[in-house]
């Protein structure tokens, strides 16, 4: 049985010290930081993930949310999913977070999740949680079994021939539309990282998932002020009503004036290999009339790129009819 040490630092400089020691920020770290501890320890019962160290973060002070001086939204990195879909100034100012958290997991799960957990949760990829199994991601170089196997729920947009897996957060598709900025505090300092930025696409190394280095400890996230009249929508399909991953997702923030469409921020969740903010779906949005035709085909834009799998042909419509179907209801 794997063992390891248990630290419960009391400030976040002693915690960016610890982790700072590790060997790498990405998969196989050998210094961990635990939150919720319901991605975390779910791989460690697999041997996916063999830490020698656990630093628990539940004791530093990053669990308030408070309001930004500029009006937005400031998230402690440990602040509760539940709690933060349920917070006021969320669903009155940013309800596609709190429809997006929500959407997903279990009650007892959104309890103990964070939003930091949630932001760097790992591909449910069936061979990820394998060790018995090659693949690329766990182990670099020993191939991805996923291509020829098993692939059905995984991504068709931003994959490699090295990695295919779905990035699974539904709270971080709606953070991409709302464009969050991440808070880091490294062994060298702090700084602000956009949300599109936080995520790696896989390329020939899919073992690199984010930015963070070791030691990065996220201290929160931040959004902007909420922008007036926008309309916003969370759409989640997938295989059971509840307590499952999205096939396909879309969250859509998006203002109206004079029946066009004046703004727009979209993103897909399901089939990125990261959470998939669409420029190009937002390109064919804005200033066009907010009718159903423009909703076709702005999804026809969001998924022009899209590459499937033998097993997951299926989701390229279904993520177009989700987005269109999303701005519908936005408009509703
Ligand atoms: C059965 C099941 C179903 C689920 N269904 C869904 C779903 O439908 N939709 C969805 O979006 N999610 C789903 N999830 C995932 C769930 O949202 C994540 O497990 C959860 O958000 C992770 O948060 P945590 O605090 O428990 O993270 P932890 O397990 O504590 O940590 C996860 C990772 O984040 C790192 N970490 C944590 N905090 C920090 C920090 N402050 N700075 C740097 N690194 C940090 C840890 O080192 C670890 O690598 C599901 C999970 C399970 C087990
Ligand atoms: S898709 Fe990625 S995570 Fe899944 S087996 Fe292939 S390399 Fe591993």
């Amino acid at each position: 049985m794997h063992t390891f040490e248990f630290t419960r630092p009391q400030d976040p400089a002693a915690a960016v010290a610890l982790a700072a020691k590790s060997k790498t920020a990405q998969q196989g770290a050998d210094i961990r930081f635990i939150a919720g501890g319901t991605t975390l320890l779910d791989l460690m019962k697999l041997n996916v993930e063999t830490p020698d160290r656990l630093v628990d973060i539940n004791r530093l002070p990053l669990d308030k949310i408070e309001s930004t001086r500029d009006g937005g939204l400031s998230i402690g990195a440990t602040v509760r999913n539940s709690d933060l879909a349920h917070h006021a100034r969320v669903q009155k100012d940013y309800p596609v977070l709190s429809q997006a958290i929500l959407a997903g997991a279990s009650t007892q799960l959104r309890n103990m999740a964070t939003t930091a957990g949630n932001l760097l949760q790992r591909t449910r990829c069936m061979y990820f949680r394998d060790s018995a199994m090659a693949c690329n991601k766990r182990e670099p170089g020993t191939g991805c079994p996923a291509i020829a196997g098993s692939n059905r729920g995984l991504a068709i947009l931003g994959a490699s021939e090295h990695c295919i897996a779905t990035n699974p957060s539904d709270m971080c598709v709606a953070m991409a539309a709302l464009e969050a900025t991440i808070h880091v505090q490294g062994p060298t300092g702090s700084r602000a990282i956009p949300f599109g930025e936080f995520h790696l696409l896989p390329g020939d190394t899919p073992q690199r998932e984010t930015v963070l280095e070791p030691g990065d400890l996220v201290t929160h996230l931040t959004l902007p002020p909420p922008i007036a009249g926008s309309k916003q929508v969370y759409l989640k399909l997938r295989d059971r009503a509840s307590y499952e991953f999205a096939l396909a997702s879309a969250a859509v923030v998006m203002t109206i004036a004079g029946g066009n469409v004046t703004r727009a921020r979209i993103a897909l969740g399901g089939v990125g290999t990261k959470p998939w903010r669409s420029s190009e779906a937002e390109a064919a949005l804005v200033g066009q009339p907010a009718s159903q035709a423009t909703f076709r085909k702005t999804a026809e834009a969001a998924l022009r790129d899209a590459r499937p799998q033998s097993e997951n042909k299926f989701k390229v419509e279904l993520a177009k009819r989700c987005l269109a179907h999303a701005l519908q209801m936005a408009t509703a």
